[in-house]
């Protein structure tokens, strides 16, 4: 599975001890994220992840930009609710195409627990998904 990493900065705190607590998941798959999300968990976890440029200079766009190729199969993005982004029309528009392409997204750490323990279990149907979207 591709799956994309991206926090807000005051999440990035949270997002790290999450990676850390299933890193025996995430280091299955494929790892993406934005530019400052990613070197935190690298230096936090020693996992291998591939990093875009930072959420504002585009980072949300080129992983949107993956999702429209079909080729992102998961998105945890722990948002920050409660502080103004500079570039909100690009996380809009990322949550938009995860829902255009049944892209399965958690945007807090329940969400994103329930998302890689069903992943470890095999609970989610991705043949399915990819069907949905035509993959
Ligand atoms: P960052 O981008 O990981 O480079 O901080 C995330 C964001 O703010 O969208």
């Amino acid at each position: 599975m591709k799956i994309a990493l991206i926090a807000h900065d005051k999440k990035k705190d949270d997002l790290v001890t999450f990676s850390i607590a299933y890193k025996h998941i995430l280091q299955q798959h494929e790892l993406f994220a934005t530019g400052t999300t990613g070197q935190r968990i690298m230096d936090a976890t020693g996992l291998e992840i591939s990093r875009f440029r930072s959420g504002p200079l585009g980072g949300d766009q080129q992983i949107g930009a993956m999702i429209a190729e079909n080729n992102m199969d998961m998105v945890i993005f722990f948002r920050d609710p409660l502080t103004a982004q500079p570039h909100e029309p690009d996380i809009s528009a990322l949550m938009r195409l995860s829902d255009v392409y049944q892209i399965p997204l958690a945007t807090n750490m329940g969400t994103a627990e329930v998302l890689l323990k069903g992943l470890e279990h095999g609970f989610i149907d991705f043949r399915l998904l990819a069907q949905r979207r035509g993959k």
